[in-house]
């Protein structure tokens, strides 16, 4: 027997169109908090006291210019007073958010596995964008997800515990490793102590395998890889920068990673069987 809570293949399509769009709605508002996180946290402010000011004109946002997503496109991405731009990326999470939460589902089926994975997808967007910002990765952000890894581990049964374990440090290990030998490598040449790998990404590599498992934490540091290699060549055309964040890249990988690592790691195999 599954862990559904629901049997949601015995429902018809009413119920369907009801349930995403409850979905859609709580994944926008989640959304928007998580931008009132990647903006407040880094700088060290209060997430929850504080109403949501313009940061062109600062005044106080009315509460009906809050909804998520719709209030931006009323005003047309400006603010209702000075008419500065509201930057897109706003309502881009929000919707994201949205958007990972159905995915989740729709692929995942309603149980408790999926809430605890559209949980660690929203904080996966929160370290993505502030990384993005910041080139730094938030511990408390790790540490939630160290918690989902427990939770997960207490509520569902998808996975063994010496899964989980290897999850931990198949590829954070080699990651540690990438890491130290490079700053060894950029020393020598430099003189500088620049990791390759930070010490961050490597620690959301750990945490996540911890929660993800052995083989969707492979899968996730192979699409991370890739989309990083590409990401970083087109921000180095962009803007002639070769440093740039890992962890947004690790996040996309760990996305798909998560909700397909484990098919894809099966139907690997079965290849050479
Ligand atoms: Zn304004």
């Amino acid at each position: 027997m599954s862990d559904t809570l629901l049997g949601l293949e015995y429902l018809d399509t009413s119920f369907y169109i009801i349930f995403y769009t409850i979905i859609f709605v709580f994944g926008i508002c989640i959304g928007s908090f998580l931008n009132v996180v990647i903006c407040r946290l880094p700088k060290g402010e209060s997430l929850i006291k504080n109403s949501s000011h313009c940061v062109s004109c600062g005044e106080k946002i009315k509460s009906y210019d809050l909804i998520p997503l719709f209030s931006w496109i009323f005003l047309r991405g400006r603010c209702r007073s000075c008419k500065a731009k509201i930057s897109a990326r706003y309502p881009a999470v929000e919707l994201l958010n949205a958007l990972i939460y159905i995915i989740t589902f729709m692929v995942m089926d309603f149980n408790v596995k999926s809430i605890i994975l559209c949980i660690f997808f929203s904080v996966l967007i929160v370290i993505g964008f502030i990384d993005f910002d910041t080139l730094e990765i938030d511990l408390r952000l790790l540490a939630a997800i160290t918690i989902l890894a427990v939770l997960s581990a207490i509520f569902t049964d998808s996975l063994t515990i010496l899964q989980r374990i290897a999850g931990g440090l198949l590829i954070s290990v080699p990651f540690f490793l990438i890491g130290e030998i490079s700053a060894e490598i950029i020393q020598k040449n430099t003189g500088e102590r620049i990791r390759g790998i930070e010490l961050g990404d490597t620690l959301l590599m750990a945490s996540s395998g911890l929660l993800i498992g052995n083989k969707a934490i492979v899968i996730s540091a192979f699409f991370g890889i890739i989309t990083a290699a590409i990401g970083g060549l087109i921000q180095k055309k962009l803007n002639g920068e070769s440093k740039f964040a890992f962890g947004p890249y690790l996040s996309i990988g760990l996305f798909i990673g998560t909700l397909w690592g484990n098919q894809l790691v099966d139907w690997w195999l079965n290849m050479f069987i």
